[in-house]
C-alpha cells in the first residue's frame, strides 16, 4: 500500500496512465480511504485538466465492506 507521500509524488503518472498496473490497486485503495490525497489528486486533475476525462483516473466504486477485506488479507499475509 502507498504512503501519502508515494501518492502525492507520483500522481500525476497515475492520472496519465504512466503508473505500472500492478501499482494501480494500491493507488485506488489509499485513494478510497485518503480524503486529503483524494483531494489532492482531484486538485491535480483540474489542473491537468483534460485528463479528468480518463475513466482510470479515478478510482472504481468500492465498497467499504470490500475495502476492509481487502486490508484484511493484507495484514494476514504481513503476518506470515
Ligand atoms: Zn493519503
Amino acid at each position: 500500500m502507498p504512503s501519502c507521500k508515494d501518492i502525492t509524488e507520483h500522481s500525476s503518472d497515475y492520472l496519465e496512465r504512466n503508473l505500472p498496473w500492478w501499482k494501480r490497486p494500491g493507488y485506488w485503495l489509499h485513494l478510497a480511504m485518503c480524503i486529503h490525497c483524494r483531494r489532492y489528486v482531484d486538485q491535480l486533475k483540474l489542473t491537468i485538466g483534460t485528463i479528468s476525462k480518463s475513466p482510470d483516473a479515478t478510482p472504481p466504486n468500492i465498497s467499504t465492506e470490500e475495502i476492509q477485506a481487502i486490508v484484511e488479507k493484507m495484514k494476514q499475509s504481513t503476518k506470515k
